[in-house]
């Protein structure tokens, strides 16, 4: 019966006319600009929903305006394209900061050894699972956020990196693995991802540089969560360098990016023939080494 008022709801809000100052917004957007046509009506009626349901406030003296609900759905939402979605069941708040914000992480280092240090970060992700109310909320910096859309094919976007650990954690266990229906494709996931975190590792623990954000290394649910940003901004790259966890991720989202147009002047139009940039693995490396963290 709940499901029924919930379908009819969105059915409403989702065919109301979208605000001409949200397709401002998205025009704006150079990941908007990328996307098929068909995705980008599907695109439109998701954010109208994540936007009924979602609620926004914002931090640190921030006033949430209509740029930052629809830059922050808009990306989120492309996760969810083509795919049976409940549209995040169980986020229901999205606080923004205006930069990045000072909170305490817990690392698992070495030896098992656990940590705990107060760092600037750019997003922060709680699943349901650590939240009395069922529901945790999402941590944003409006100027990571607005970064990361700017540049679609850098490879680092904190909205996907977070949207990622949400969908990670709908099955009950943040671990790298989101719900991927039949068994054959749990193993087929575990397979592939799993020997390509093992050769990150390896990578690292040689002093070579990486060819993705080496924070990927940290566990499963990063290495899921900072893949899918890569596979969205990095498609091609991804196909050519590792076409098994291309063709993971892209079952996974249903989607194809790698044929999406490249924008002018992208970094990643020298890794179209399939010969990624001779600097990728330095540049990648360490453009993210400064940046705050998205947990
Ligand atoms: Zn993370």
């Amino acid at each position: 019966m709940f499901d029924y008022f919930k379908r009819k709801r969105r059915a409403r809000v989702s065919s109301s006319p979208f605000p001409p100052q949200w397709q401002a917004v998205l025009d704006r957007l150079p990941m908007y600009a990328r996307l098929p046509h068909t995705d980008r009506e599907e695109l439109r009626r998701l954010i109208q929903i994540f936007l009924s349901e979602k609620r926004f406030e914002g931090c640190g003296g921030l006033e949430i305006t209509d740029e930052i609900r629809v830059t922050v759905a808009a990306q989120a939402c492309v996760l969810l394209l083509r795919r049976q979605t409940d549209i995040y069941p169980t986020l229901t708040s999205i606080l923004v900061y205006p930069e990045s914000f000072v909170a305490t992480s817990v690392r698992t280092g070495p030896g098992g050894i656990i940590t705990e240090a107060a760092m600037p970060h750019a997003g922060q992700s709680w699943s349901g699972l650590y939240s009395p109310a069922g529901g945790g909320p999402i941590v944003l910096s409006w100027r990571d956020v607005r970064r990361g859309a700017a540049c679609p094919c850098d490879g680092s976007n904190v909205v996907f990196h977070e949207f990622a650990h949400q969908l990670d954690s709908e099955d009950g266990a943040v671990n790298g693995a989101p719900m991927l229906g039949e068994r054959s494709h749990y193993i087929a996931w575990a397979r592939v991802l799993g020997e390509q975190f093992r050769s990150l590792h390896q990578t690292l623990a040689q002093g070579d540089p990486a060819w993705i954000n080496p924070y990927a290394a940290t566990n499963p649910g990063e290495f899921f969560a900072v893949l899918t940003e890569f596979f969205f901004e990095r498609p091609r790259t991804l196909r050519a360098r590792h076409p098994q966890v291309y063709a993971q991720l892209a079952s996974f989202y249903r989607q194809d990016p790698a044929a999406w147009p490249t924008p002018e002047g992208c970094e990643e139009a020298a890794g179209v023939s399939g010969q990624p940039p001779a600097d990728e693995p330095t540049r990648t490396a360490r453009a993210t080494a400064s940046k705050p963290h998205a947990d």
